[in-house]
């Protein structure tokens, strides 16, 4: 297969929304993996065309994270796209995207309650800048549809929260995490770690099937807490792995039910119906995200 029609503008992407049909959007950062190419094949199934965009949204990184170095590979990401049903890629430039940049735009979103915990509280900003890009790309692209990873499970609730609280006209698709043979859940993030860290990454996976194993065996209220306890300690027993947060959320609407992290073990709301159980934690200067979902009781 031929690569797919690269749009470098917003006028290109302007002329290519034209040739109508329904249009399904994978937004990403670029650094492609197998992760992101199962979303194009959801996308198909959604739509009549598909168009991914590459962008490494800087309203989104801290000022000590890493914007900088993330990693950049564009012709790589057009060879990889070739083999799957992509029409178009949208690639903007930092200026066509924010005019004013690095000055702030003067209307933005705030992502709301959902992003304060979790990842939020540890990159407060974050998912501000995630619902920004995301809004300019829904009303550059008008896709239909819109496909995101359950990899990202908070920043997938912020964005239908944000599409409810704003009315924006796409509907939200989640894809399944797509994970490496031993378990690690693939990752752009994931080129950073070294041999040995590579080598303890799968305990972030092992923790959450520890967690919700223990969830399965423990009573109702203790359930939540039984979760985390068990995702943190087996996290602990990887020296390369330092532990940030295990936590369950009910998965509808994001509820904490039960935390473990800097602040000790929490225990907030029994888990009722479908959870998750989400696990955070640095390995050397690489942050690492998992999770896993299922319906408890
Ligand atoms: P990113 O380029 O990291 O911003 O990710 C772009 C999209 O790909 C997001 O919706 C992610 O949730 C999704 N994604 C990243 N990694 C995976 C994975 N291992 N499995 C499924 N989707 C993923």
């Amino acid at each position: 297969m031929s690569r797919p029609l690269l749009l470098d503008s917003v006028a290109a992407l302007k002329s290519w929304h034209m040739d109508g049909g329904t249009v399904g959007l994978v937004p990403t950062m670029g650094a492609l993996h197998g992760g992101h190419l199962s979303l194009t094949e959801l996308a198909a199934e959604q739509a009549d065309r598909v168009i991914v965009s590459v962008f490494v949204n800087p309203t989104q990184f801290g000022p000590n994270e890493d914007f900088d170095r993330y990693p950049r590979s564009l012709e790589a990401d057009l060879d990889a796209l070739s083999g799957y049903p992509v029409d178009a890629v949208f690639v903007p430039s930092v200026a066509q995207m924010y005019p004013d940049f690095p000055r702030p735009a003067a209307v933005t979103i705030n992502a709301g309650g959902i992003a304060k915990t979790l990842d939020g509280a540890k990159r407060p900003g974050h998912f501000d800048g995630v619902c920004q890009v995301v809004a300019k790309l829904f009303n550059l692209v008008q896709p239909d549809v819109a496909v995101f990873g359950q990899k990202d499970a908070q920043q997938l609730a912020v964005i239908r929260q944000m599409v409810r609280d704003l009315n924006f006209p796409v509907r939200i698709v989640a894809a399944p995490i797509v994970r490496e043979s031993d378990g690690l859940a693939l990752s752009s993030r994931n080129v950073y770690l070294t041999g040995p860290q590579r080598g303890a990454a799968p305990v972030l996976h092992q923790a959450l099937l520890a967690g919700v194993e223990a969830a399965r065996t423990a009573d109702g209220e203790a359930a939540g807490l039984a979760a985390v306890t068990s995702a943190m300690k087996k996290m602990e027993s990887e020296p390369l792995v330092a532990p940030e947060y295990a936590a369950v959320v009910r998965s509808d609407d994001f509820t904490l039910c039960a935390l473990a992290g800097p602040g000790g073990v929490e225990h907030f709301l029994p888990i009722t119906g479908q959870a998750t159980l989400l696990v955070a934690a640095q390995l050397g200067d690489t942050r690492l995200i998992d999770n896993y979902q299922w319906r408890a009781n």
